[in-house]
Protein backbone atom coordinates (compact mmCIF):
# COMPACT_ATOMS: atom_id res chain seq x y z
CA UNK A 1 0.00 0.00 0.00
CA UNK A 2 1.40 3.53 -0.68
CA UNK A 3 2.51 5.36 1.88
CA UNK A 4 -0.55 7.89 3.17
CA UNK A 5 -3.19 5.64 2.09
CA UNK A 6 -6.07 4.81 3.77
CA UNK A 7 -7.12 1.08 3.93
CA UNK A 8 -10.72 1.20 3.87
CA UNK A 9 -11.22 -2.37 6.09
CA UNK A 10 -10.04 -0.36 8.64
CA UNK A 11 -12.26 2.15 8.76
CA UNK A 12 -15.72 2.32 10.79
CA UNK A 13 -19.13 3.41 9.81
CA UNK A 14 -18.65 6.78 10.98
CA UNK A 15 -14.53 7.15 9.32
CA UNK A 16 -16.05 5.88 6.36
CA UNK A 17 -18.63 8.71 6.21
CA UNK A 18 -15.68 11.55 7.27
CA UNK A 19 -13.48 10.18 3.41
CA UNK A 20 -16.75 10.56 1.69
CA UNK A 21 -17.63 13.68 3.19
CA UNK A 22 -14.13 14.61 2.48
CA UNK A 23 -13.85 14.39 -1.23
CA UNK A 24 -17.62 16.13 -1.51
CA UNK A 25 -19.65 13.28 -2.03
CA UNK A 26 -22.99 12.46 -0.37
CA UNK A 27 -23.93 10.54 2.69
CA UNK A 28 -25.67 7.96 1.19
CA UNK A 29 -22.39 6.90 -1.18
CA UNK A 30 -20.61 5.49 2.59
CA UNK A 31 -23.50 3.59 2.31
CA UNK A 32 -23.00 1.97 -0.81
CA UNK A 33 -19.33 1.63 -0.47
CA UNK A 34 -19.99 -0.15 2.89
CA UNK A 35 -22.31 -2.61 1.40
CA UNK A 36 -19.23 -3.18 -1.90
CA UNK A 37 -16.93 -4.01 1.39
CA UNK A 38 -19.03 -6.35 3.61
CA UNK A 39 -21.74 -7.97 1.74
CA UNK A 40 -20.24 -7.52 -1.81
CA UNK A 41 -16.68 -8.15 -0.68
CA UNK A 42 -15.47 -5.85 -3.25
CA UNK A 43 -11.87 -4.55 -1.60
CA UNK A 44 -10.69 -2.91 -5.15
CA UNK A 45 -12.46 0.85 -5.38
CA UNK A 46 -11.99 0.30 -8.96
CA UNK A 47 -14.43 -2.52 -8.90
CA UNK A 48 -17.71 -0.75 -7.35
CA UNK A 49 -19.35 -1.05 -9.99
CA UNK A 50 -22.58 0.77 -8.42
CA UNK A 51 -20.52 4.24 -8.04
CA UNK A 52 -19.08 6.67 -10.68
CA UNK A 53 -16.18 6.05 -12.07
CA UNK A 54 -14.96 9.16 -10.78
CA UNK A 55 -16.10 8.40 -7.21
CA UNK A 56 -14.08 5.19 -8.05
CA UNK A 57 -10.95 6.85 -9.04
CA UNK A 58 -10.74 8.94 -5.95
CA UNK A 59 -11.37 6.19 -3.71
CA UNK A 60 -8.70 3.93 -5.15
CA UNK A 61 -5.99 6.94 -4.96
CA UNK A 62 -7.41 7.55 -1.36
CA UNK A 63 -6.88 3.60 -0.59
CA UNK A 64 -3.56 2.80 -2.61
CA UNK A 65 -5.79 0.12 -4.47
CA UNK A 66 -6.20 -3.08 -4.07
CA UNK A 67 -4.46 -5.06 -1.63
CA UNK A 68 -2.43 -7.87 -2.62
CA UNK A 69 -3.01 -11.26 -3.35
CA UNK A 70 -1.94 -14.06 -0.99
CA UNK A 71 2.07 -14.44 -1.55
CA UNK A 72 1.01 -19.17 -1.63
CA UNK A 73 -2.18 -20.61 -1.65
CA UNK A 74 -2.22 -24.83 -1.55
CA UNK A 75 -5.26 -26.95 -1.22
CA UNK A 76 -5.36 -30.32 0.22
CA UNK A 77 -5.25 -33.41 -1.95
CA UNK A 78 -8.98 -33.95 -0.56
CA UNK A 79 -9.62 -30.73 -1.36
CA UNK A 80 -11.31 -30.27 1.63
CA UNK A 81 -9.24 -27.27 3.05
CA UNK A 82 -7.14 -24.50 1.71
CA UNK A 83 -4.48 -22.35 3.37
CA UNK A 84 -3.52 -19.11 2.48
CA UNK A 85 -0.33 -17.26 3.16
CA UNK A 86 -0.94 -13.81 3.33
CA UNK A 87 1.87 -11.09 3.11
CA UNK A 88 0.84 -7.87 5.32
CA UNK A 89 1.85 -4.75 4.06
CA UNK A 90 4.90 -4.73 6.24
CA UNK A 91 6.12 -8.07 5.16
CA UNK A 92 4.91 -10.05 7.78
CA UNK A 93 3.15 -13.63 7.22
CA UNK A 94 -0.19 -14.42 8.57
CA UNK A 95 -2.30 -17.48 7.54
CA UNK A 96 -5.70 -18.27 6.71
CA UNK A 97 -7.59 -21.37 6.34
CA UNK A 98 -10.83 -22.54 4.48
CA UNK A 99 -12.44 -25.63 5.70
CA UNK A 100 -14.91 -27.31 3.23
CA UNK A 101 -17.12 -29.68 5.31
CA UNK A 102 -20.40 -29.34 3.59
CA UNK A 103 -22.56 -28.02 4.54
CA UNK A 104 -20.09 -25.84 6.13
CA UNK A 105 -17.79 -23.58 5.31
CA UNK A 106 -14.79 -22.23 7.70
CA UNK A 107 -12.24 -20.06 7.85
CA UNK A 108 -9.79 -20.04 10.90
CA UNK A 109 -8.98 -16.68 11.02
CA UNK A 110 -5.54 -15.57 12.69
CA UNK A 111 -5.63 -12.41 15.29
CA UNK A 112 -1.92 -11.54 15.63
CA UNK A 113 1.00 -12.32 13.55
CA UNK A 114 3.24 -14.76 15.56
CA UNK A 115 2.13 -15.75 19.43
CA UNK A 116 3.32 -14.65 23.18
CA UNK A 117 1.54 -17.48 24.39
CA UNK A 118 4.61 -20.27 23.59
CA UNK A 119 2.63 -23.60 23.70
CA UNK A 120 5.32 -26.22 23.20
CA UNK A 121 3.37 -27.85 20.38
CA UNK A 122 2.24 -25.62 18.40
CA UNK A 123 5.10 -24.17 15.16
CA UNK A 124 3.54 -20.62 15.53
CA UNK A 125 4.38 -20.42 19.66
CA UNK A 126 8.38 -20.94 18.29
CA UNK A 127 7.87 -17.60 16.10
CA UNK A 128 6.93 -15.52 19.48
CA UNK A 129 4.52 -12.51 18.85
CA UNK A 130 5.39 -10.28 16.57
CA UNK A 131 2.63 -7.78 16.17
CA UNK A 132 -1.01 -7.31 16.72
CA UNK A 133 -2.98 -7.50 13.66
CA UNK A 134 -5.43 -4.80 13.10
CA UNK A 135 -9.21 -4.48 12.60
CA UNK A 136 -8.88 -4.13 8.52
CA UNK A 137 -6.58 -7.31 8.72
CA UNK A 138 -8.58 -9.44 10.75
CA UNK A 139 -11.27 -9.30 8.71
CA UNK A 140 -9.60 -9.08 4.88
CA UNK A 141 -8.99 -12.74 5.79
CA UNK A 142 -12.98 -13.85 6.16
CA UNK A 143 -13.74 -11.77 3.22
CA UNK A 144 -11.43 -13.63 1.44
CA UNK A 145 -12.16 -16.89 2.42
CA UNK A 146 -15.69 -15.79 1.68
CA UNK A 147 -14.97 -14.88 -1.83
CA UNK A 148 -12.95 -18.32 -2.04
CA UNK A 149 -16.80 -20.16 -1.37
CA UNK A 150 -18.64 -18.26 -3.40
CA UNK A 151 -16.50 -18.78 -6.16
CA UNK A 152 -17.31 -22.24 -5.75
CA UNK A 153 -20.70 -22.00 -5.77
CA UNK A 154 -21.08 -22.06 -1.63
CA UNK A 155 -20.91 -19.31 1.30
CA UNK A 156 -19.11 -18.93 4.26
CA UNK A 157 -21.12 -19.94 6.83
CA UNK A 158 -18.56 -19.97 10.04
CA UNK A 159 -15.55 -18.03 11.71
CA UNK A 160 -13.28 -19.36 14.33
CA UNK A 161 -10.46 -17.31 15.69
CA UNK A 162 -8.35 -20.46 16.07
CA UNK A 163 -5.56 -19.42 13.57
CA UNK A 164 -1.71 -17.73 14.65
CA UNK A 165 -2.00 -15.98 17.33
CA UNK A 166 -4.50 -15.46 21.00
CA UNK A 167 -7.53 -13.68 20.07
CA UNK A 168 -8.02 -12.36 23.69
CA UNK A 169 -4.44 -10.54 24.02
CA UNK A 170 -6.06 -8.64 20.79
CA UNK A 171 -9.32 -8.09 22.46
CA UNK A 172 -10.12 -4.21 21.41
CA UNK A 173 -9.36 -4.85 17.55
CA UNK A 174 -11.06 -8.67 17.99
CA UNK A 175 -14.15 -7.47 19.49
CA UNK A 176 -14.37 -4.62 16.77
CA UNK A 177 -14.04 -6.88 13.60
CA UNK A 178 -16.94 -9.27 15.24
CA UNK A 179 -18.90 -6.27 15.47
CA UNK A 180 -18.74 -5.80 12.09
CA UNK A 181 -18.96 -9.77 10.90
CA UNK A 182 -22.24 -9.84 12.40
CA UNK A 183 -23.29 -6.47 11.00
CA UNK A 184 -26.53 -6.78 9.73
CA UNK A 185 -25.91 -4.27 6.95
CA UNK A 186 -22.44 -5.81 6.62
CA UNK A 187 -21.34 -9.00 6.33
CA UNK A 188 -24.12 -10.49 8.48
CA UNK A 189 -22.90 -13.10 10.32
CA UNK A 190 -25.03 -14.75 13.18
CA UNK A 191 -22.91 -14.71 16.35
CA UNK A 192 -23.74 -18.06 17.36
CA UNK A 193 -21.73 -19.08 14.05
CA UNK A 194 -18.26 -17.17 14.98
CA UNK A 195 -16.14 -19.10 17.63
CA UNK A 196 -13.34 -17.47 19.54
CA UNK A 197 -10.35 -20.19 20.95
CA UNK A 198 -8.44 -18.82 23.76
CA UNK A 199 -5.84 -20.11 26.09
CA UNK A 200 -7.49 -18.69 28.88
CA UNK A 201 -7.16 -14.65 29.31
CA UNK A 202 -9.67 -14.62 32.18
CA UNK A 203 -10.21 -10.85 32.19
CA UNK A 204 -11.56 -10.88 28.60
CA UNK A 205 -13.02 -14.28 28.72
CA UNK A 206 -15.47 -11.75 31.22
CA UNK A 207 -15.34 -8.86 28.65
CA UNK A 208 -16.23 -11.42 25.82
CA UNK A 209 -19.59 -12.56 27.50
CA UNK A 210 -20.56 -8.67 28.35
CA UNK A 211 -20.04 -7.67 24.70
CA UNK A 212 -20.50 -10.07 22.82
CA UNK A 213 -22.52 -12.94 24.37
CA UNK A 214 -23.72 -15.14 21.60
CA UNK A 215 -20.43 -15.52 20.26
CA UNK A 216 -19.02 -19.11 21.07
CA UNK A 217 -16.38 -19.63 23.32
CA UNK A 218 -13.60 -22.23 23.10
CA UNK A 219 -10.79 -22.69 25.94
CA UNK A 220 -7.53 -24.36 24.93
CA UNK A 221 -6.40 -26.51 28.24
CA UNK A 222 -4.51 -29.29 27.01
CA UNK A 223 -3.90 -29.95 30.56
CA UNK A 224 -5.92 -31.33 33.47
CA UNK A 225 -3.38 -29.87 36.21
CA UNK A 226 -1.43 -26.85 36.83
CA UNK A 227 1.87 -27.96 36.63
CA UNK A 228 1.23 -29.77 33.33
CA UNK A 229 -0.91 -26.99 32.05
CA UNK A 230 2.73 -24.95 32.37
CA UNK A 231 4.74 -26.73 31.14
CA UNK A 232 2.61 -27.46 28.00
CA UNK A 233 1.37 -24.02 27.60
CA UNK A 234 4.03 -21.15 29.23
CA UNK A 235 2.45 -18.41 29.49
CA UNK A 236 2.61 -15.91 32.40
CA UNK A 237 -1.01 -15.90 32.28
CA UNK A 238 -4.28 -16.84 34.43
CA UNK A 239 -4.16 -20.33 36.60
CA UNK A 240 -5.92 -23.35 35.77
CA UNK A 241 -8.56 -22.50 38.92
CA UNK A 242 -9.04 -18.90 37.27
CA UNK A 243 -9.24 -19.98 33.82
CA UNK A 244 -12.47 -22.20 34.79
CA UNK A 245 -13.79 -19.47 36.90
CA UNK A 246 -14.04 -17.29 34.15
CA UNK A 247 -15.20 -19.65 32.29
CA UNK A 248 -18.05 -20.41 35.33
CA UNK A 249 -18.76 -16.50 34.87
CA UNK A 250 -18.91 -16.49 31.20
CA UNK A 251 -21.60 -19.86 31.06
CA UNK A 252 -23.56 -17.85 34.10
CA UNK A 253 -23.58 -14.69 31.88
CA UNK A 254 -24.52 -16.16 28.71
CA UNK A 255 -26.52 -19.62 28.96
CA UNK A 256 -23.80 -20.66 27.03
CA UNK A 257 -22.01 -24.29 26.25
CA UNK A 258 -17.75 -23.88 26.51
CA UNK A 259 -15.71 -25.91 24.52
CA UNK A 260 -12.78 -27.18 25.79
CA UNK A 261 -10.01 -28.00 23.50
CA UNK A 262 -7.62 -30.39 24.30
CA UNK A 263 -4.44 -31.53 22.28
CA UNK A 264 -3.61 -35.11 23.24
CA UNK A 265 0.45 -35.31 23.28
CA UNK A 266 1.93 -38.97 23.39
CA UNK A 267 2.72 -40.21 27.05
CA UNK A 268 2.32 -36.68 28.33
CA UNK A 269 -1.14 -35.72 28.80
CA UNK A 270 -2.91 -38.35 27.02
CA UNK A 271 -3.22 -41.48 30.09
CA UNK A 272 -6.60 -42.59 31.35
CA UNK A 273 -6.04 -40.88 34.98
CA UNK A 274 -5.44 -37.36 33.21
CA UNK A 275 -9.21 -37.65 31.08
CA UNK A 276 -10.65 -38.53 35.26
CA UNK A 277 -8.57 -35.75 36.51
CA UNK A 278 -9.90 -33.60 33.35
CA UNK A 279 -13.87 -35.07 34.13
CA UNK A 280 -13.17 -33.58 37.92
CA UNK A 281 -11.91 -30.21 36.85
CA UNK A 282 -14.47 -30.06 34.26
CA UNK A 283 -17.61 -30.81 36.80
CA UNK A 284 -20.61 -28.53 37.15
CA UNK A 285 -19.84 -26.75 33.51
CA UNK A 286 -21.45 -26.82 30.59
CA UNK A 287 -19.14 -28.14 28.87
CA UNK A 288 -18.02 -30.31 25.80
CA UNK A 289 -14.39 -31.55 25.15
CA UNK A 290 -12.96 -31.40 21.68
CA UNK A 291 -9.82 -34.07 21.63
CA UNK A 292 -7.43 -33.12 19.29
CA UNK A 293 -4.41 -35.68 18.58
CA UNK A 294 -1.18 -33.60 17.61
CA UNK A 295 -0.19 -32.90 14.18
CA UNK A 296 3.78 -32.74 14.67
CA UNK A 297 5.06 -29.98 12.73
CA UNK A 298 9.21 -30.06 12.38
CA UNK A 299 10.64 -27.86 15.74
CA UNK A 300 7.70 -28.96 18.15
CA UNK A 301 7.65 -30.56 21.50
CA UNK A 302 5.72 -33.87 21.23
CA UNK A 303 4.34 -37.16 19.20
CA UNK A 304 0.91 -37.86 17.74
CA UNK A 305 -0.48 -40.44 20.19
CA UNK A 306 -1.60 -43.72 19.35
CA UNK A 307 -5.03 -44.45 18.20
CA UNK A 308 -5.66 -46.72 21.25
CA UNK A 309 -5.21 -44.05 23.54
CA UNK A 310 -7.03 -41.42 21.69
CA UNK A 311 -10.18 -43.55 21.87
CA UNK A 312 -9.60 -44.56 25.29
CA UNK A 313 -8.87 -40.88 27.04
CA UNK A 314 -12.25 -40.32 25.28
CA UNK A 315 -13.93 -43.17 26.89
CA UNK A 316 -12.74 -42.12 30.49
CA UNK A 317 -14.53 -39.09 29.67
CA UNK A 318 -17.35 -40.61 28.76
CA UNK A 319 -17.66 -43.02 31.27
CA UNK A 320 -17.87 -39.32 33.85
CA UNK A 321 -20.93 -38.31 31.55
CA UNK A 322 -18.47 -35.54 30.00
CA UNK A 323 -19.41 -34.83 26.56
CA UNK A 324 -16.41 -35.42 24.21
CA UNK A 325 -15.49 -35.81 20.42
CA UNK A 326 -12.57 -36.23 18.53
CA UNK A 327 -11.77 -33.52 15.87
CA UNK A 328 -11.51 -35.15 12.42
CA UNK A 329 -8.21 -34.54 10.75
CA UNK A 330 -8.35 -32.24 7.47
CA UNK A 331 -5.53 -31.12 5.27
CA UNK A 332 -2.89 -32.70 7.21
CA UNK A 333 -1.21 -33.01 3.50
CA UNK A 334 -1.01 -29.31 3.26
CA UNK A 335 0.66 -28.21 6.70
CA UNK A 336 -2.74 -27.20 8.25
CA UNK A 337 -1.65 -27.09 11.57
CA UNK A 338 -1.14 -23.14 12.84
CA UNK A 339 1.83 -21.66 12.25
CA UNK A 340 3.42 -24.12 9.81
CA UNK A 341 3.38 -22.76 6.23
CA UNK A 342 4.64 -19.16 7.50
CA UNK A 343 7.48 -21.15 9.17
CA UNK A 344 8.22 -23.82 6.39
CA UNK A 345 8.18 -20.21 4.03
CA UNK A 346 10.62 -18.18 6.97
CA UNK A 347 12.57 -21.47 7.15
CA UNK A 348 13.54 -21.09 3.21
CA UNK A 349 13.85 -17.74 3.33
CA UNK A 350 16.63 -18.05 6.06
CA UNK A 351 18.05 -20.91 4.22
CA UNK A 352 17.94 -18.67 1.08
CA UNK A 353 19.92 -15.37 2.92
CA UNK A 354 22.09 -17.67 3.92
CA UNK A 355 23.19 -19.58 1.18
CA UNK A 356 23.61 -16.31 -0.67
CA UNK A 357 24.81 -14.26 1.72
S1 LIG B 1 -1.58 -22.86 20.08
FE1 LIG B 1 -2.53 -20.83 19.79
S2 LIG B 1 -2.12 -19.79 21.74
FE2 LIG B 1 -0.70 -21.52 21.68
S3 LIG B 1 1.20 -20.67 20.78
FE3 LIG B 1 -0.05 -21.54 19.09
S4 LIG B 1 -1.20 -19.78 18.29
FE4 LIG B 1 -0.48 -19.22 20.34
Amino acid sequence: MTEGAVDLLELDREALAALVESINQPAYRSRQIWRQIYERGVLDPLQMTDLPTDLRRQLSQASGGPLDDPVQVQTSADGSTSKALIALSDGELIETVLIRSAPRDTVCISSQAGCAMGCVFCATGLQGLRRQLTVGEILRQAILARAWARDEGRDLTNVVFMGMGEPLANYPRLSEAIARLTDPDGFGLSPRRITVSTVGIATNIRRLAIDHPRVNLAVSLHAPDPQLRRELVPVDGASLDEIIDAVRDHGDATGGRVTFEYVLLDGVNDSRAHARRLADRLRGLRAHVNLIPLNPSPGVVGRRPSRRSVLGFQQALQDRNVPVTIRVEQGSDIAAACGQLRGDRVRRSDTGRSDSG
